[in-house]
């Protein structure tokens, strides 16, 4: 194992047993990224699902099935990437007895944001593809706005010199018929065109006199 998986595995097993937020309270499971902590594409995403937070695993529900499809399309799995996601504990608040997702506050987000910043260092990947606007909003641009800016390149971000976002399988899921197909070839066109891009050469600037 390299020296970046082991300690990847080590913060891994810190944040299994994080407090900082409440989410803990309502939580199964912590939900740390999983894949190749060697990989140069990182895939972020809001949060774990329902399915997640019993698995321990992100995106294992019907929303991961279709994520692995539009991997396979590009002849890509897990293995190949690092997938993770903004908060690592479901966002649910109880209702009727019954826990129903809800998205991330604001201050959850933030508290979570030393797991996220722990892998993306440690891995340091050359392209992040977000998936949705809540982790572009992260990664990218506070006011990022996902019907303008999905499948625009983001230089020099903070974890990455080039980062993107599309949109999560998990929107796709939601929607029918033909918009259901235009969505999911939308997301597999711009896993395509991330991959493209960890193909390119990184420029690093040169020291010259002249
Ligand atoms: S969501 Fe993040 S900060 Fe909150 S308890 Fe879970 S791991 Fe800790």
């Amino acid at each position: 194992m390299s020296s970046v998986q082991t300690q990847m595995q080590a913060l891994k097993a810190r944040a299994s047993t994080c407090t900082a937020c409440d989410l803990a309270e309502t939580r199964a499971n912590v939900v740390f990224g999983s894949g190749d902590a060697t990989a140069k594409l990182a895939v972020v995403a809001e949060g774990p699902s329902a399915a997640d937070n019993h698995t321990t695993f992100p995106f294992s529900g019907p929303a991961g099935d279709l994520l692995d499809e539009v991997l396979a399309a590009n002849e890509l799995t897990r293995a190949d990437i690092w997938l993770t996601n903004i908060i690592k504990c479901r966002a649910a608040s109880l209702r009727g007895g019954v826990l129903k997702n809800r998205p991330p506050k604001a201050s959850e987000i933030k508290a979570c944001a030393k797991w996220l910043d722990g892998e993306l260092t440690l891995m340091l990947p050359s392209v992040i593809l977000c998936m949705g606007a809540p982790a572009a909003k992260t990664l990218i641009d506070r006011n990022f706005r996902i019907t303008e800016e999905r499948g625009v390149w983001f230089t020099d971000t903070h974890y990455a010199p080039f980062a993107m976002a599309t949109f999560n399988p998990a929107y796709v899921l939601r929607q029918e018929g033909e918009n259901f197909t235009a969505l999911r070839q939308i997301v597999i066109d711009d896993i395509a065109e991330a991959v493209r891009k960890l193909q390119e050469p990184i420029e690093v600037p040169k020291l010259t006199l002249f």
